[in-house]
């Protein structure tokens, strides 16, 4: 795939660095046997960088920073010390047992806490830090107490007691950085990334937030867990207060930072700095209280003056440096830097699916899809929706249109799930969905773009194509997102609507009107039913314009339904069929294009002049229509 080429370019030269690196650490023991020193040095490093990067995994890739997770470390050391008391087995042999442990915990307290949003994970994740220290000191009859727990010594020759653990640690550190590195090119990546730039937006294109994020903590704790029970062997001694400190979180979080949160190599490479500075304080600077000072200094010289850590710095820089000639090439693998061309078709594989899921539907075409009763909406005292019913017919394209202020967009939040209604019922496609969570909603086929777009802006344009999932099933979650049958679907869609050149393209460096193209490729990923466009042509110029509208047809023309808010009155009676008018949170008139245009009702409401009749024209039979159309008639 040559167009992914420009931007990764770079990437295979951090892949082959870390290769050579690997390499040399795996001769360095071999070169060098009899050095106890130096291997337990780098030994700590490796068991840092498991930790640093699989936290990289909940609080880098998903953004939701975990303040106690040496608590892993703890279990793991825990689970291997008790069994290896108890039942006399070898810590060694038992100790994915910690890192099971270690999940089972992570994912009792992640579906507690992840259930919610934001600042809640972070203090618990101390609160259960603090918790199982406590644990440890009082379940004597387990753990011995505050006594601690000793092991028994390893079995091998002391003269290279540090080589095994070496390489036990370093094959660890290769597995954990494998795992995220897997994680980061799945569905389930992806949506992680989408989480931590908006979890709202995540949730409408179908990411079940609560199970990504409780699937993240959880993963993010195996790997510490495991390196905790190996821990536990290495050191031969552990107790409450060395196996649940704070500090060893901080250590975490402060090698992650240094080296990059959200990337692949940051972690580790923060890990053997902070790693070797703070073997360095602890030498030099007169034992361990040096170390805290010097943590303390380090993070706060990382937050102010490396804020994205080294990698992502070093990248930029060398980015600035060599300004790349971006190539793009087109879906045959054409070359090409012409501009924008406004042909649009809606490939026939695409019309087959959305027709295939269109056509299964119990809802027949002119039935309703979308059936809004009596639902209000308040903001303190001020009633944005109220006791609106509204209705959509399958296979329309439905208007919204009203005033500034009416309660379209609070309308299509409440349809979509971003809010929930005070009052009233929502049906969609023969199901109360007024109750169900957001991604549940999008599940079933009902997708919406926003009045300001809500790309994520820090991924490429084809992922956040990727990212949305049509169902709940584990299988679509870890599929591959980089490439395969979701990333060549992702393709297509950004083909349709034009902008498949820009695939690889951060999302952010798009034009207003593109970056509503590319929402609207985003839920096509859903395989919707009916998708909520909020003025997909506010800001777009004139020649999206008629690309958008284009592609509003052809997919209508292949079974989908849409609701759209415009205030481009002129493309709503071309497009669509019924107008519904909104005032003050409920409609006030609903029918065809014609009839609206001349309805008095809606005039005063909302059109103003410029749509009134002439005054020869037949003002009789408006009047007459007018009536029949008003929402007091219909009821
Ligand atoms: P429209 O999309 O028709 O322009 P909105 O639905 O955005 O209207 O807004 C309807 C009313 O509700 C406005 O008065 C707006 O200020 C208010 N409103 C919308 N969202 C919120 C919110 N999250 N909190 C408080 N007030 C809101
Ligand atoms: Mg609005």
């Amino acid at each position: 795939m040559r167009h992914g080429m420009s931007r990764l370019r770079a990437l295979p030269r951090a892949h082959l660095i870390a290769g050579i690196c690997l390499v040399l650490l795996l001769l360095y023991p071999v070169v060098n046997p009899w050095q106890p020193y130096p291997q337990g040095v780098m030994l700590l490093a490796f068991l840092l960088a498991i930790q640093a990067s699989s936290w990289n995994i909940i609080s880098g890739y998903a953004g939701y920073i975990s303040l106690g997770h040496s608590m892993f470390l703890g279990l793991g050391s825990y689970t291997v010390g008790v069994l290896a008391v108890h039942f006399g087995v070898n810590p060694l042999w038992v100790a994915p047992l910690g890192g099971i442990t270690a999940v089972i915990i992570a994912i009792l307290i992640g579906s507690v806490v992840l259930r919610t949003r934001g600042h809640a994970f972070v203090i618990i994740t101390i609160a259960m830090l603090l918790a199982a220290q406590i644990f440890a000191v009082n379940l004597k009859g387990i753990t011995q107490g505050s006594d601690g727990i000793t092991l028994e010594l390893p079995f091998w020759d002391r003269d290279f007691q540090n080589i095994p653990f070496y390489y036990v640690f370093l094959i660890l550190m290769v597995l954990t950085v494998l795992f995220s590195a897997w994680i980061r090119r799945t569905k389930f990546g992806t949506g992680l990334v989408a989480i931590r730039e908006d979890e709202g937006k995540a949730a409408s294109i179908g990411v079940n937030t609560t199970r990504f994020k409780i699937v993240a903590y959880a993963a993010s704790s195996f790997f510490i867990g495991m390196a905790g029970g190996v821990y536990a062997y290495y050191l031969t001694f552990i107790n409450p207060v060395g196996s649940f400190a704070i500090l060893g979180s901080v250590t975490i979080v402060l090698a992650t930072l240094t080296g990059g949160r959200g990337t692949l190599y940051g972690p580790v490479l923060g890990a053997f700095i902070v790693q070797l500075v703070s073997e360095g304080a602890t030498v030099y600077g007169g034992g361990s209280n040096a170390r805290v000072l010097v943590f303390g200094l380090a993070l706060m010289l990382v937050v102010l003056f490396l804020p994205k850590g080294i990698l992502p710095t070093i990248e930029e820089w060398w980015r600035r440096r060599h300004p790349e000639n971006v190539e793009y090439t087109d879906q045959a693998g054409a070359l090409s830097r012409a501009p924008v061309t406004a042909t649009v078709t809606v490939t026939e594989r695409v019309r087959a699916e959305i027709a295939a899921v269109n056509e299964k539907d119990e809802v027949a075409p002119g039935e309703i899809l979308l059936d809004v009763r009596g639902v209000s909406k308040r903001f303190g005292g001020l009633t944005a929706v109220d006791d609106a019913g509204l209705t959509v017919r399958k296979g329309s394209i439905t208007a919204l249109i009203g005033p500034n202020g009416s309660g379209k967009t609070t309308l299509f939040n409440l349809i979509s799930g971003g809010m929930a209604a005070d009052s009233g019922e929502i049906w969609f496609d023969g199901r109360r969905i007024d109750g169900m969570r957001p991604w549940r909603r999008g599940h079933l086929g009902l997708g919406r773009t926003y009045q300001v777009t809500r790309l994520f802006k820090e991924m490429t344009v084809q992922e956040n194509v990727v990212a949305p999932l049509p169902d709940s099933r584990w299988r679509t979650m870890f599929s591959d997102a980089v490439r395969g049958h979701e990333a060549a679907r992702a393709r297509e869609l950004l083909d349709i609507v034009g902008l498949g050149r820009f695939a690889n393209q951060p999302a952010g460096a798009l034009s207003y009107g593109q970056q509503k193209l590319v929402e609207l490729a985003q839920v096509l990923m859903l395989e919707p039913k009916l998708i909520l466009l909020d003025e997909p042509a506010g800001g777009v110029n004139p020649s999206l314009l008629g690309q958008l509208t284009e592609v509003i047809r052809e997919l209508n023309r292949s079974g989908v339904t849409f609701l759209i808010v415009e205030h481009n009155i002129p493309l709503v009676l071309d497009l669509c069929d019924p107008v519904v008018v909104f005032s003050h949170g409920a409609p006030i008139a609903e029918g065809p294009p014609d009839r609206i245009r001349t309805d008095p009702l809606v005039l005063d409401a909302y059109l103003g002049d410029d749509w009134r009749p002439t005054e020869d024209g037949d003002e009789d039979g408006a009047g007459d229509r007018a009536d029949e159309t008003t929402r007091e008639a219909v009821q």
